[in-house]
């Protein structure tokens, strides 16, 4: 019986080893859920990384990892603490994130963190091949696994092979800068559909494949080898009903079975009725644009002032990468500037940024969704940015405003939210006022479409529709003579 292999860096189990022995927990995230439909029963296997490096590993354990992973219908990838340093904290998060979001000043053209990426492919790439036979359909996810598909492809020229990408895919003019450019676009051109959150990544990455290695392509089709290669866009979604649910679920709360911190966003609601709050939540990442949506703040409350003292901000950032330099750097200027605009703004009554440095558990997530009037997102490039999804999706009045800046993927699916420039502090300032003082009737107006799209477009969704292109394609004319 054919099967379908998932293939992502980390896998979607979380194995802690303690005194009591192993455990493997099924982590929660978007992709995870996403998933669901397709990594379901025995016709399924996910391949990843465990988190766990050989050094971390006892030798006796191997077999009960193996074991414990396989209930989740998981097989690892072995990765030694060099693999991941120059894998992951090297080519991946050096080399292609800061370079795919457009930051070329922090990209690093390291030509070890280069070799080890091929290494470390090649590894993901054999335990496909062992885990795998000519009939199984191999879906590979996102940045890391670039070269994946051609390396399977060699072995296994006639398996059926897609590609996800989760980040953007940069314009030709970032992308040209890379030293390996080739290698990594016939990497990915080993899969017979390459997915991207939005038309334009899609486009930008045929534009790279038509002036890089001057293949045909017509529409969507690139051709190579005797093979036709689909590019299409297939915006990611999230799990609506699940925050839907929580957000209906919380609501019928009785007093006492408030969180901590739903009983301090109540006490401030209620000592300051008719203040508003404004939410913003992003890992802590140089391409979410936090310190400039700080410094946009501040814009907007000295150009307003009678908005001082009736407006806060809440920041979550998600600790992140936290031994890459930049992002050390980033910390360290957040909170620099939390600290000078609460030191020169605060009155007695208020705080203008409440600033949370941390991870926090789902319930605190509704908390803060449900609770917060404004949604204010400023990446300054993001490849979907599902946090704007979440958002609305928890609304269940409808209320609520979503600021969302144009350089997200999600913006392209969220017309009816307030769309910002995060480079444009006049636009923003003007825009936090427009939310501030927006009519409960246009909010709900603007939020029923964008829930019913979220709705109908949700992640298991997302999942089965590339799913049945892929399969589309391998039972179509992928060969052409
Ligand atoms: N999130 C989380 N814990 C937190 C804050 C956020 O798990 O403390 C989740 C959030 O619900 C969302 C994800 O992290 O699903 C962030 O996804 P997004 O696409 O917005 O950004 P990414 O971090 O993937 O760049």
């Amino acid at each position: 019986m054919s099967k379908t292999i998932i293939i992502s860096n980390r896998l979607p189990v979380q194995l802690q080893i303690s005194d009591g022995g192993l455990t493997a927990i099924p982590s929660v995230g978007g992709l995870a859920t996403g998933m669901k439909s397709v990594h379901s029963g025995g016709e399924s296997l996910w391949i990843g990384w465990s988190g766990l490096t050989d050094e971390d590993t006892p030798e006796s354990l191997e077999s009960e990892i193996d074991r414990a992973l396989s209930e989740h219908g998981c097989a690892k990838v072995k990765l030694t603490a060099k693999d991941v340093d120059g894998f992951y904290f090297g080519f991946s998060n050096r080399t292609i994130w800061p370079l795919f979001h457009y930051f070329l000043e922090y990209t690093e053209f390291e030509l070890d963190f280069w070799n080890v990426y091929k290494s470390v492919n090649q590894k993901f790439a054999d335990a496909i091949i062992a885990h795998s036979d000519e009939n199984d359909t191999i879906w590979v996810h996102d940045y890391q696994l670039m070269l994946v598909p051609q390396m399977v492809r060699e072995k296994r020229p006639n398996t059926s092979i897609g590609f996800f990408l989760h980040i953007p895919f940069p314009s030709y003019e970032i992308f040209r800068t890379m030293p390996w450019r080739e290698e990594v676009l016939t990497g990915l051109l080993g899969s017979d559909l390459i997915g991207f959150h939005t038309y334009d990544y899609e486009r930008h990455f045929l534009s790279s494949v038509r002036r890089l290695l001057g293949l045909d392509v017509s529409f969507n089709d690139v051709y190579l080898d005797h093979r036709v290669i689909k590019v299409d866009s297939f915006p990611m979604g999230i799990d609506y009903k699940k925050f839907k649910d929580a957000a209906l679920e919380h609501n019928k709360n009785k007093e006492d079975q408030r969180s901590d911190l739903q009983i301090k966003l109540d006490n401030h609601k209620a000592s300051a009725p008719d203040t508003k709050l404004i939410l913003s939540i992003d890992r802590l990442d140089y391409s979410k644009g936090i310190a400039k949506r700080i410094n946009a703040f501040e814009y907007f409350l000295n150009k307003y002032p009678e908005y001082k003292e009736k407006v806060r901000l809440i920041i979550l950032a998600v600790p992140s990468r936290s031994n890459v330099p930049q992002y050390q750097l980033l910390k360290r200027e957040i909170d620099e500037l939390v600290g000078r605009i609460n030191g020169e703004l605060s009155t007695v009554n208020w705080t203008p940024i409440w600033y949370f440095y941390r991870s926090l558990p789902f319930e605190n997530l509704i908390d803060l969704y449900t609770s917060s009037d404004i949604a204010w997102l400023t990446p300054l490039r993001d490849g979907m940015n599902l946090v704007a999804k979440e958002y609305i999706a928890t609304r269940i009045d409808k209320t609520g405003v979503l600021i969302l800046s144009e350089m997200a993927g999600s913006a392209y699916e969220m017309n009816e939210a307030l769309l910002i420039n995060p480079n444009n502090f006049e636009q923003q300032a003007d825009t936090l006022k427009r939310a501030i003082t927006m009519p409960k009737e246009e909010q709900m107006a603007r939020n029923m479409f964008l829930q019913n799209r979220l709705e109908r477009y949700n992640v298991e969704v997302w999942a089965n529709e590339f799913m049945n292109s892929l399969n589309r394609k391998s039972e179509g004319d992928e060969t052409f003579v």
